[in-house]
């Protein structure tokens, strides 16, 4: 068994054997030519295909992914009418004699080069859109038809790089999964294939000819590819694979049906996630919103700071794609058990009571602000909440607005307005339960952090597996704090959500709607079992 690693582009699980995707070779004659009337002609029909076929791809995207995702080829076809491309390419093969194919190369990729130079992120990003049409004018030159690489059974895809088109041309039914030695996690390529849910790999260095043929597995939860899976692996994935596959029935059943109790009582049910690799399954599962962003996993994912715009894009992907639903993303909670080696952190004797989460970014405060900043950009793509983890005083808060608005002053003299955007606090400590009154008067919303809360309440360090016998998960203390800390949200306005591990715990959401709840938000395969349990209860019904 051999296993490589890659970026997931979706947490789901592909099994199949691989088709290894290879264009045909072509050669790009230079010779000069002396029909200079043909060779425009050629080229003039070959663009006109090329944006017939675009706008066909946009119809077929609409259907596949939906209006948002398509709308790279309404943009592919409209390039495809730019002048100045034209003409560059006409020039070449007016002036330099030569023909269609090369000129049209010559010109897009010198297009393409002005676009990879540039300094902003989304201007970069359409060198690659230029390189997609300047395939499609070729492959239309060549006389190539797409369609036909794919194969004619079903397969794990691999292939060096995938343009947007081809992905979208291929035929979804055959397709199992995609592996891509290049591309990233932001390129249309991967916004198509989450939007498809087709499991997908981009970035694995590992990818070999010699795969094709063989049976493999792609596990999007872990990043990584195996390839002559063990059969124990095998029955293991295939496992959680059935188990996706019911969660697509359950979905069928109840996409789009409301939280609602029998007696008519509705509340959010919002999911968790890590990054925006999971943003297809929040859409998947049709979670009302993000109710906890742990954007930690940007840090932890990163070799070095993430920059702010390499913070901002990851926020702007979450926030955009998902609108209008709300987007709450927790500053950064490292500390404790998520360690960062290049940040340097001292090693404590009891880290999870160190200087952890509020408290790290309070000490470093640059680092905290790069991180706001590039939340406070985020917050004119969609429908954002800001929330702060392991707050035990109404000082931290005032501290964390304060920097709020020393951040909102920044951008606006760098020319950047600030969208709205709500505050909320984790309640995760016994402090934040007892000034829950405090803090509800200065934020917007208060999601209950369980998982924190127990481990601080009952003095059980939530790492250590052989206190289990120590451990009463549904503790009253903790269950008081619970409806304590919804009755202060509710005095003052404020809505109280729980984010931690409780949240899905079924045999608990009667008794979290009885006191209140206002929203759950949980693992997003956990969303649909949730919603059905609270459409099987009746809160008029006697306990
Ligand atoms: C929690 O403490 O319940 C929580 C949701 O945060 P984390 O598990 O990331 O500490
Ligand atoms: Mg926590």
């Amino acid at each position: 068994m051999q296993v490589a690693t890659g970026k997931s582009v979706l947490n789901g699980i592909a099994i199949g054997k691989i088709k290894v995707y290879t264009p045909p070779k072509v050669t790009i004659s230079e010779d000069l030519i002396e029909d200079i009337e043909t060779e425009l002609k050629r080229f003039d029909a070959a663009r006109e295909k090329a944006i017939t076929q675009q706008n066909a791809l946009y119809e077929k995207a609409v259907i596949d992914a939906g209006e948002d995702s398509a709308e790279v080829f309404s943009v592919h076809a409209m390039m495809l009418e730019d002048d100045d491309l034209i003409d560059a390419t006409k020039e070449i093969i007016k002036n330099q004699k030569h023909n269609a194919e090369y000129a049209t190369k010559i010109a897009f990729n010198n297009q393409a080069k002005v676009f990879a130079e540039m300094d902003d992120p989304y201007m970069k990003e359409r060198s690659a859109d230029i390189y997609d049409i300047e395939q499609a004018v070729l492959n239309v030159l060549f006389g190539i038809d797409p369609e036909s690489m794919q194969g004619k059974e079903p397969a794990i895809l691999v292939a060096n790089d995938l343009t947007p088109s081809e992905t979208v041309r291929l035929d979804k039914s055959l397709l199992l999964g995609i592996i891509t030695r290049q591309g990233s996690l932001n390129s249309h390529t991967a916004i198509l294939a989450r939007s498809m849910g087709i499991p997908a790999l981009v970035q694995c260095g590992e990818v070999q000819s010699k795969w094709d043929g063989k049976t493999a597995i792609i596990d999007g939860y872990n990043s990584c590819v195996y390839i002559d899976p063990t059969e124990d692996l095998m029955a293991s994935l295939k496992a959680k694979q059935d188990n996706e596959k019911k969660q697509k029935a359950l979905l069928q059943e109840l996409k789009g049906q409301s939280n609602t109790t029998i007696d008519g009582k509705t509340i959010k049910v919002y999911a968790n996630i890590g990054g925006p690799s999971d943003i297809g399954l929040v859409q998947q599962n049709d979670a009302g919103g993000v109710g906890l962003f742990r954007s930690e996993f940007v840090y932890l994912n990163a070799k070095d700071y993430p920059s702010e715009d390499e913070q901002f894009n990851a926020y702007r992907l979450a926030v955009e794609a998902l609108a209008p639903k709300q987007v709450i993303i927790r500053t950064c909670d490292i500390g404790a058990d998520k360690q960062v080696g290049y940040m340097g952190m001292h090693k404590e004797d009891n880290p999870a009571m160190g200087c952890r989460a509020i408290r790290l970014c309070l000490t470093r405060r640059d680092f905290f602000k790069t991180q706001l900043r590039a939340l406070l950009r985020a917050a004119s793509y969609g429908n954002l909440g800001i929330m702060f983890p392991m707050i035990i005083s109404t000082r931290e808060l005032h501290e964390c607005k304060e920097l709020l608005a020393e951040c909102t002053k920044e951008l606006n003299a760098r020319g950047i307005t600030v969208g709205n955007y709500s505050i909320g606090v984790m309640i995760e400590t016994p402090a934040a339960v007892m000034i829950a009154d405090e803090l509800a008067e200065e934020c917007d919303f208060f999601s209950i952090g369980t998982n924190d809360l127990t481990q601080y309440t009952l003095a059980i360090d939530r790492q250590n597996a052989s206190l289990d016998p120590f451990l009463d998960t549904h503790h009253p203390a903790v269950l008081r704090e619970i409806q304590m800390t919804i009755d202060a949200g509710h005095r003052h306005g404020t809505w109280v959500g729980i984010c931690g591990e409780l949240g899905a715990d079924l045999s608990l959401t009667e008794t979290f709607l009885r006191m209140g709840v206002d929203e759950l938000s949980v693992n997003p395969v956990s969303v649909l079992p949730l919603r059905k349990t609270i459409r099987g209860i009746n809160l008029k019904k006697e306990k």
